[in-house]
């Protein structure tokens, strides 16, 4: 059975108000790609990597990250697209001949290998898994006003992260069908899933620490984190 990781690294992260992209910033002097790359490489789950990148990046990604940290299960690094999906579908594309898909913010450093192990055995069971964690917040729905319209339990409310996995067909499938409608309020795979698959989807336990470095203050909790998982090992 063979697993490939699509790790997303195409985004210009423009809420991060730098002029290096998010993926590239260094966080204790590895750039933030590095990190979920160096986990899925480690990962006995994971038999390849495909990394999608933005096309003037294809250069920088192969020589300064790939070829300088010796990731050996890399096997291209192609261009992603205007939006998020754009870039998963162009990945989908590079990565005919696999049975299962673990599509990956490449902005998440902190995904653990564990995380990987508890999303495959779910994939197995369920078809279809995303990582997540439960809300520690209460949320509310809001009409256009602002207005709160209702509260859902919390219980049942999760945050979504990644990796999310599916079946390959599965999810190429279904990426192709959404891409004949309206696609502006899809934010992740599992929501193409929903909408244009036949997969229920099982959210399995992530970590709270797994955040997606969106904003400057992201960086200063990413370093702080990695501070901890350092001396932690
Ligand atoms: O922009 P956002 O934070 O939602 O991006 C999540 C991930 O998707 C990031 O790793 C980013 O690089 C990637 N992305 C992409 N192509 C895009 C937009 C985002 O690969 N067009």
């Amino acid at each position: 059975m063979k697993c490939t990781a699509i790790v997303l690294a195409a985004g210009q992260g423009k809420r991060m108000k730098s002029k290096v992209q998010k993926q590239f910033l260094e966080l204790k002097g590895k750039p933030v790609l590095y990190y979920s790359l160096a986990c899925f490489e480690k990962s006995e789950e994971i038999q390849e990597i495909l990394v999608v990148t933005g096309e003037e990046s294809i250069e920088f990604v192969k020589k300064e990250i790939i070829e300088i940290y010796g990731f050996q299960k890399v096997k291209a690094v192609v261009a992603g697209g205007k939006e998020r999906y754009d870039s998963v579908y162009n990945g989908l594309l590079a990565c005919e001949d696999c049975d299962y898909v673990f599509i990956h913010d490449g902005a998440r450093p902190f995904v653990t290998e564990e995380m990987i192990r508890r999303g495959k055995e779910a994939v197995l069971q369920y078809g279809a898994c995303a990582v997540g964690m439960p809300s520690k917040d209460t949320i509310k729905m809001v009409d256009d006003q602002g207005l709160v319209v209702c509260t859902p339990d919390r219980n049942r409310v999760w945050n979504i992260q990644t990796p999310q996995i599916f079946g390959y067909k599965e999810i190429r499938d279904a990426h192709e069908k959404a891409r004949t409608g309206d696609l502006s309020k899809v934010t992740d795979d599992a929501m193409i899933m929903e909408m244009y698959g036949n997969r229920k989807i099982k959210l399995v336990e992530g970590a709270y620490e797994n955040i997606k470095l969106t904003t400057p203050e992201d960086i200063l909790l990413a370093e702080k984190l990695l501070e901890k998982t350092v001396e932690k090992n």
